[in-house]
Parts: C-alpha cells; sequence; structure tokens
C-alpha cells in the first residue's frame, strides 16, 4: 500500500488532519489500534474554542454541532462560594466558545470520513513507523495475524501521549518537559440538567470543583482529589455533597443530582516534547504535549497543531515548498507553551497544594479577587480562554 501522509491514531487529532488533507486532495491512510467503538465511547473533552469551531465549519462537519452545542459567551469563577462572571464576547470583540463533548465531535468525524472515503484501518496492532530520517518512510503493522505495511511521503503522530510515534525520535535529540500535579479530578457524568448555563470554576478550601456540562439535559461535574483516590469510596452521594459545598451556597441549591452513569480520576499533568519534528515524522496533539485540563486546552491544541501540519503538507504537495514543514515544529510550539503556561496558571489559581501555607492560600484568593476587579486581568483570562490566535 502507498499514500502521501500515514497517520498514527484516530484521535481528533488524526482524523482532523486526515480531513483537512482530504479537502486538499492530499491522499492519507489513518491505522488506529483500537475499536471505533472506543474511540468514539472515550468521555474526554467538552469545551471547543472557537478555532475549533470554526474549523468543524470549513471541513463542513458542523451541522449537528450547530444544532446540540451550546454557544457559552462567558465563564465563571468562584472564590469560597462567591461567583463573579467573565463575559469572554465583550472582552475579547467578539469571540466564544461551544460546549459540544469530544465523544460528539468523533461521532462527526468518523461517519463523514466513511460519506469521504476517508481510510481508516482500525484495530492495527503493533503500529512501528520505519526509515522516517529517511526520503521514503514506511509503517508496518498486525492485523489479523497478517503483517503489512504502507509505504508514504510523510507520517504523522497523532497518536497520544502513550503512543509509539514520539519514542522514534532519537532519545538524545527529543527534550522533555513535565509537571505532575499532587491531584487528580474525580468526575462524574448525569443525565441532570446543568446547575449554571455556563460553567462555574470553583476555588474553595477544600480544593477545585467545577460545575460543567454536555447538553442543557447532561451535566459533568469534578472534584479536585488524591490521584491515589479509590472510586469505590466515592458513592453518587457523597460526590454530590462534596460538590454543593465546593461550588458554595449560591450554586448548590440549583445543582439536580442524579445517578452517574460515568465516575474516573484523571491525573493532571504539564507535558512538552521538542522537537514536534524529526525528518518525515510529525507530531501533533498529545503526542506531543498533555496540559491539565483546567480551561480545557487538550483538545484545542491538537486541533492547532493538525491546522499548521494540514497546510504546511498542503503546500507542500501543492507546489514543492518545504517552508511550512520546516517551520512547522516551531510555529506549533510557540502556541503550545502558551497553552500551557494558562492551564498552568489557571490550575495554580484555582486548586489545593499540599505543600500550601496561610500565605499561599492568601495569594490564591488575592489573585481571584485581582482578577474580580480588574478588566485588564479579565481581558488576559478571557482571550486564553477562546483560544489564542494562530500565528
Ligand atoms: C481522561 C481524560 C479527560 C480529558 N478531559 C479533557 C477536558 O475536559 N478538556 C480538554 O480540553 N481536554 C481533555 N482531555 C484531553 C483531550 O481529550 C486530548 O487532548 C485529546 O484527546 C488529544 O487528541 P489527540 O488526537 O492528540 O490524542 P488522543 O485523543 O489520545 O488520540 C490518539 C489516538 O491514537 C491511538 N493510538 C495510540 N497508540 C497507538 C498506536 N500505537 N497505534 C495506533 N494508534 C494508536 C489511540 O487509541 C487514540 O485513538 C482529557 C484527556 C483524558 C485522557
Amino acid at each position: 500500500m502507498r499514500t502521501q501522509v500515514a497517520i498514527i491514531g484516530a484521535g481528533p487529532a488524526g482524523l482532523l488532519l486526515a480531513h483537512l488533507l482530504h479537502a486538499q486532495g492530499v491522499d492519507a491512510v489513518v491505522l488506529e489500534n483500537r475499536t471505533r467503538d472506543y474511540v468514539e465511547g472515550r468521555v474526554r473533552a467538552g469545551v471547543l474554542e472557537q478555532i475549533t469551531v470554526n474549523l468543524m465549519e470549513k471541513l463542513g462537519l458542523n451541522q449537528r454541532m450547530r444544532r446540540e452545542g451550546l454557544v457559552h459567551t462567558g465563564t465563571n469563577l468562584a472564590i469560597d462560594g462567591e461567583i463573579f462572571r467573565i463575559d469572554m464576547e465583550e472582552l475579547t470583540g467578539g469571540s466564544t466558545v461551544m460546549v459540544y463533548g469530544q465523544q460528539e465531535v468523533m461521532r462527526d468525524l468518523f461517519e463523514s470520513a466513511a460519506e469521504r472515503g476517508i481510510k481508516i484501518i482500525f484495530e492495527a496492532k503493533d503500529v512501528q513507523p520505519h526509515g522516517v530520517e529517511t526520503a521514503r518512510p514506511y509503517i508496518t503493522w498486525r492485523q489479523e495475524g497478517a503483517e503489512h505495511r504502507l509505504d508514504c511521503d510523510f507520517i504523522a503522530g497523532c497518536d497520544g501521549y502513550h503512543g509509539v510515534a514520539r519514542g522514534a525520535i532519537p532519545a538524545h535529540l527529543l527534550k522533555t518537559y513535565e509537571r505532575v500535579y499532587p491531584f487528580g479530578w474525580l468526575g462524574i457524568l448525569a443525565d441532570v440538567p446543568p446547575a449554571n448555563h455556563e460553567l462555574i470554576y470553583a476555588n474553595h478550601e477544600r480544593g477545585f470543583a467545577l460545575a460543567s456540562m454536555r447538553s442543557s439535559t447532561r451535566s459533568r461535574y469534578y472534584v479536585q482529589c488524591p490521584v491515589d483516590e479509590n472510586l469505590d469510596d466515592w458513592p453518587d452521594e457523597r460526590f454530590w455533597d462534596e460538590v454543593c459545598l465546593r461550588l458554595g451556597p449560591e450554586v448548590a441549591p440549583h445543582v439536580v443530582r442524579g445517578p452517574s452513569f460515568e465516575k474516573s480520576i484523571a491525573p493532571l499533568r504539564s507535558f512538552v516534547s521538542e522537537p514536534m519534528r524529526f525528518g518525515r515524522l510529525f507530531l501533533a496533539g498529545d503526542a506531543a504535549h498533555i496540559v491539565p485540563p483546567t480551561g480545557a486546552k487538550g483538545m484545542n491544541l491538537a486541533v492547532s497543531d493538525v491546522i499548521m501540519l494540514g497546510e504546511a503538507f498542503g503546500d507542500y504537495f501543492d507546489s514543492g515548498s518545504t517552508a511550512g514543514i520546516d517551520h512547522y515544529s516551531a510555529r506549533a510550539l510557540a502556541r503550545v507553551w502558551k497553552a500551557e503556561r494558562f492551564s498552568w496558571w489557571f490550575t495554580s489559581i484555582t486548586h489545593q497544594f499540599p505543600e500550601m501555607d496561610g500565605f499561599a492560600r492568601k495569594m490564591q484568593v488575592a489573585e481571584l479577587n485581582y482578577i474580580r476587579g480588574s478588566r485588564a486581568a479579565q481581558v488576559t483570562l478571557a482571550e486564553n480562554y477562546v483560544g489564542l490566535p494562530l500565528q
């Protein structure tokens, strides 16, 4: 088999790249080691930045999103139960975010990939990139007992944090930066209306809480917890009591309780691996970087990577220009680091850290109060939250 771009991983990065390439007439094949149901069923991100919404629209993938997605013009912060709103739309001159779950995005991407004839090979085992430093890279994998090989011009490693692509870059050329946070997010999904029509990020002395949603009838709530917490210790009633306490007396009466149908603990990590290119291998999305979920940057960052990578491959196959692919790593990393900074900062002002003393807590409260009272601080938060421009 031969293609122009071989893509490893059918998550948001891999599939959006495949759609972008298809729209430019570039041939691509996606190799995914899981089933479609598994990838589509993963409960993950829920807030789309403006650039993600714009990309879905540009690719003609936005019909259901336009009907079912919730446009949010603002977001809310709470300090020990006192809430204030950040009017993102007004502060940024018109930008908003869209609440539309990653599962819904994946469903739209898979359905239209099938209609458009975009080739995705599921359950590809032992996927391995080869010859990435040569002009003739290729990928091998196993399926149903047979060995397969795909020759290509370029390989896009869109296979997430635990994938194989990053490992194809020699260790001595890779530089990684990492911060593992000493807590996780315990999250639940329940088919109950949200407590508020917009998100509420709450800093409480018992720990962070987030009131979020997937639709007007499906709520997503989180509480900060120790990373080794046992889920069995969190029956629904304990969760609802805790989240109500942390969100505070203004919000608690509006929290509609109901049975959770998903409950999990996600660890929090900041991670960047540089460079994002080696020879003919290009990394995009979680394969190259992870952010803590505070501020909802993870999936959106994968999207900005593939917009840049799609443009670079498009230019190459259109005109033979290597300027885009040569500049890809530096261009993508410039935006990645800004999103890393925002996610790290937003985490640091909203969570309780084990080493925090009274002074550190006062600093958090002072910072949140400063944001509440300063338009300049609110503009900074808002422009990062809706997503920085692509440069
Ligand atoms: C539990 C959890 C909760 C999250 N919550 C949020 C949130 O609230 N907000 C937010 O913005 N972000 C969130 N994120 C982050 C967000 O989901 C990711 O940033 C996003 O999925 C990145 O997309 P990706 O395509 O780069 O990687 P992934 O979604 O990880 O996709 C990679 C794909 O590659 C496949 N793959 C892996 N290894 C191989 C291999 N060897 N061969 C072939 N295929 C392979 C995987 O099966 C997967 O389908 C969350 C992540 C997790 C894990």
